[in-house]
Formats: structure tokens, C-alpha cells, sequence
């Protein structure tokens, strides 16, 4: 009990002369910043797309191995997006004076059957479902319009991802033996379309929007 209250005085004091000497938290590139939700969210986010973008690369190549050429595809295409999200965060990152850091670790690769219902379901997928609400929230506070604006288009992104994800799982004894297909990513937004699209992008809106065939 006694230690426990020590324990509480000594983190309001440290608290305290943080407050006191504007001592603030090391940004994940080592240097100390005044304290910035946002910025550290947008390395948050750089992080989880390089990471995803490492899984899609390895679940194509499992996709590949069990003759689900169809599927490879759509992984690829996912990798590209992902990809594309992770340039967009590490820019905006870069504008604001700091470095993007990521640690990319070794992606866990199951059976494609396996590894399609695990980011099919919103719930397993870090950037869709959980995470992003509050990195909005946090940016609209900040006021950082670009911010803003990146991690909307990267939400609206992974919310297509999902509907081309489970079409894809929903089909995927059909899709045995399939050849690899074109999926088309917009290079703004990382929208993936399973058609030529007309127009400008549905997610990002911008007319100039050019896509890069993915197969
Ligand atoms: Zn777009």
C-alpha cells in the first residue's frame, strides 16, 4: 500500500517537472519533438503499411505455390496499395521535418485460404477497422488538413480492399488452378479496381488519378 502511494507520488513528480522543463517523447527517429499525436500516428501508420505490404508479397508467393494465380494477383495488387499508403504517410512525415522509420518484421504466412480470412475480416485488419477513427480524430485536433486527407483515402482504400478480399475468399474453390489476373491500383490513393476504371478515382476523386496495372 505504502509503495504503491510512493510509487504515484514519484510519477506526478515526474509528470510534474516533465510539464515544468517541457520535457517531451522522442519521436521514433530519435529526436526529441514537441509532443505531436499526429506525427506519431503517421509513423504508426507507416509502419503497419510497410509491414502489410511485406505480407502481401509473402501470401503472393504462397498463393503462387498452391495454384491460386488468381488470388497472387489481388495480393500483389494489395502489396502495390499498401505500398502506396506507406509513401503517402512517410511524405507527409518527411514535410514535417522528421525521418519515417518502420521495423519490418518476417510476415506470418499460413495457407492462402488461411491468410485471405485473416485480412478479409475487419476486425483483424489494423488499419480499416481500429486504429484509423482515432488517427482522424487525432489530425482533425491538430489541425493537419493533409494528415486528414491522407488517412481518409487510405480508410476509404482498405474499405474496397475488404469487398475485393471477400469476393475473392468467398470464390476461392473456384479460383483453384486460376491464372494470375490484372487488377488495376490508382497511384494516389491505393484504390485497386478489378476493372479498366473511367474517370476519376472513386476514393481520392482526383481526375488525374492514373493507374498501374498490377497482374
Ligand atoms: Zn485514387
Amino acid at each position: 500500500m505504502r509503495r504503491r502511494a510512493v510509487k504515484s507520488v514519484m510519477s506526478t513528480l515526474v509528470l510534474a517537472a516533465a510539464a515544468l522543463f517541457n520535457v517531451t517523447p522522442a519521436n521514433a527517429a530519435g529526436r526529441v519533438s514537441k509532443w505531436n499525436g499526429t506525427l506519431q500516428n503517421l509513423q504508426s501508420a507507416y509502419n503497419g503499411e510497410a509491414n502489410a505490404q511485406a505480407r502481401y508479397v509473402a501470401f503472393a508467393a504462397r498463393a503462387d505455390q498452391e495454384g491460386y494465380g488468381t488470388v497472387a494477383s489481388l495480393f500483389r495488387a494489395l502489396a502495390r496499395a499498401e505500398e502506396i499508403h506507406a509513401t503517402n504517410y512517410a511524405d507527409l512525415i518527411r514535410k514535417m521535418g522528421y525521418k519515417p522509420v518502420a521495423a519490418v518484421r518476417a510476415p506470418l504466412v499460413r495457407t492462402t485460404w488461411e491468410n485471405l480470412a485473416r485480412v478479409a475480416t475487419p476486425l483483424q485488419n489494423w488499419a480499416f477497422y481500429d486504429l484509423l477513427p482515432d488517427y482522424i480524430r487525432q489530425a482533425r485536433e491538430d489541425r493537419n488538413s493533409e494528415a486528414i486527407q491522407v488517412f481518409e483515402e487510405a480508410g476509404a482504400a482498405d474499405e474496397a480492399h475488404l469487398v475485393l478480399l471477400n469476393a475473392t475468399l468467398k470464390n476461392l474453390d473456384s479460383l483453384k488452378g486460376s491464372k494470375g489476373r490484372a487488377y488495376y491500383v490508382c497511384t494516389i490513393c491505393g484504390y485497386i479496381a478489378d476493372h479498366p476504371p473511367a474517370g476519376p478515382c472513386p476514393v481520392c476523386k482526383n481526375p488525374d488519378a492514373k493507374y498501374e496495372l498490377v497482374t
